[in-house]
């Protein structure tokens, strides 16, 4: 761990594409939830919008390869089994299994404006 002290004020900056917010809480079971543990270490926030104590809000969590931090979108990172960002993913898809990629591929459709 060499954390840098710049950006340390509890700012999730997701590495892919930039989103920065505030975090209350990084880890499996955040706190004021009666029974709750994440899947995976995750940077979480309280909903501000809730007066309820126990909504919580999952920001991103960190690659498990690349060790960025990513957030939860679709477009930055995926959960098989551990957490991993897109760049890993394309990276190493032939580790992948075939439900994944095909999700992946999925998401890369882009609707392309074809010439008439
Ligand atoms: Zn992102
Ligand atoms: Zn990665």
């Amino acid at each position: 761990m060499d954390e840098t002290s710049e950006n340390s004020r509890n700012t999730f900056t997701c590495q892919l594409c930039g989103l920065s917010t505030t975090f209350t809480y990084y880890g499996q079971k955040p706190p004021n939830t009666r029974a709750i543990v994440l899947l995976e270490e995750c940077f979480v926030a309280q909903d501000p919008f809730s007066p309820d104590k126990e909504k919580f809000l999952v920001l991103g969590s960190t690659c498990s390869l690349c060790r960025k931090c990513v957030c939860v979108g679709s477009d930055c990172s995926l959960f098989y089994t551990r957490r991993f960002c897109l760049r890993c993913v394309a990276e190493r898809s032939d580790q992948f299994p075939q439900q994944i990629r095909a999700e992946l591929a999925k998401r890369k459709q882009s609707p392309e404006p074809t010439a008439l």
